[in-house]
């Protein structure tokens, strides 16, 4: 079942990078984030995002420190308790909210706030995403490495980097294949169930504006995607300050396919499906390797051709898939440069 009708025929995308050296530097791509949270604030708004703190959670304030910390993609399912209370209140008392999170989260809120008569107050930016995994990871690997006491960050601007704090709150950066937070989200293994049957991260968007990599013309910047969905999406990008903002037209879609195609294709995998039973029945260091792929030993070595193989075949049918996706979008939309 489709969520929605919208098939892009009013949507206009958009490259854009923050021109300010410091934001730019610790966001994930070209900080349309941070650049359009800050004007947010600026103008007596509240952003709602995710902080990873004890845990990784969706959070609401006008502080510009802790919106800070919301910058860079935490590849963890954040808990977004008493979210709907607070951004309730607020919009009620006249307040501009912004809300920034994953399709499926958008949705959610777009469905808990549809006949609220005060949602003109409230501004959605759903993520491009590919799948996100469950918290599980990020547990075992805290409850089995006790030198760390908390995960600070999944990546920095050009790769995968865990930066933990050990116990003497010294900030440590981990890599490679052991790292489970790590490996489990950059090989698909373990992501959520749900984004196998994911309805929320094709073009049938109905967030105000969708922000993602972009990966065309970038002059050695790694610049952010914004496609604005509304006039409100259109609002929150004309009154930036410190981007670098640039209408694109939609072949963006061939170098970064999950804007439209977004669903995980993992979910028959094997390490996907025995999830719940090896988490609960193997040792840290085997699921280390499970996850992993370790290629010392052949099991994992077989696993790993086989899950290569599969992807290869899963890069075939998402290529189709995009290729016609964005033929029909070409032909109806009729949205003119503004
Ligand atoms: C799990 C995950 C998977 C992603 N996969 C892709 C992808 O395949 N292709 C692609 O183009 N882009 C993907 N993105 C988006 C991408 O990483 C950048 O967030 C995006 O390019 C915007 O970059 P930025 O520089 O503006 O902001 P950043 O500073 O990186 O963005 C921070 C924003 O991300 C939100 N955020 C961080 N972690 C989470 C989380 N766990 N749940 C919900 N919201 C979160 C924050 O609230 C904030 O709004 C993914 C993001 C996440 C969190």
């Amino acid at each position: 079942m489709k969520y929605s009708s919208n098939q892009l025929q009013n949507s206009i995308p958009f490259s854009l990078y923050c021109t300010d050296k410091k934001l730019y530097d610790k966001s994930t791509s070209g900080g349309a984030f941070i650049a359009i949270a800050l004007n947010f604030i600026k103008n007596g708004g509240y952003v709602c995002g995710v902080i990873s703190d004890n845990e990784v959670k969706h959070t609401v304030t006008n502080n510009v420190d802790e919106v800070l910390k919301m910058q860079g993609s935490k590849y963890v399912q954040s808990d977004m308790s008493g979210i709907y209370k607070t951004i309730s209140k607020l919009i009620d008392n006249g307040q501009k909210v912004l809300f920034t999170g994953m399709g499926c989260q958008a949705a959610a809120l777009n469905s808990y706030f549809k006949t609220n008569k005060n949602k003109e107050n409230l501004f959605i930016i759903d993520l491009i995403c590919g799948g996100v995994p469950s918290r599980l990871l990020s547990q075992i690997f805290l409850q089995n490495e006790r030198q760390y006491t908390k995960i600070e960050g999944f990546r920095n601007k050009n790769q995968y980097v865990l930066s933990c704090y050990d116990t003497n709150g010294k900030l440590i950066y981990l890599k490679g294949q052991r790292v489970l937070p790590l490996y489990g989200f950059y090989s698909g293994l373990t992501m959520r169930y749900s984004c196998g049957d994911c309805r929320f991260c094709g073009i049938e968007r109905m967030s105000d504006l969708t922000i993602g990599d972009y990966w065309g013309d970038n002059n050695g910047l790694h610049k952010s995607v914004a496609v604005a969905h509304t006039e409100k999406g259109i609002k929150i990008l004309k009154c930036l300050n410190d981007v670098e903002i640039n209408y694109i037209d939609w072949s963006f879609i061939k170098c970064n396919p999950r804007f439209v195609v977004g669903k995980s294709y993992n979910n028959h995998k094997i390490q996907r499906l025995l999830l719940p039973w090896l988490f609960h029945n193997l040792s840290y260091k085997s699921l280390c390797g499970f996850y992993g792929c370790n290629l010392q030993n052949p099991l994992w070595l077989l696993l790993h051709i086989y899950n290569h193989s599969m992807v290869k075949i899963q890069e075939l049918y998402i290529k189709h898939q995009t290729k016609s996706i964005l033929n029909s979008i070409t032909k109806n939309n009729s949205q003119p440069y503004l």
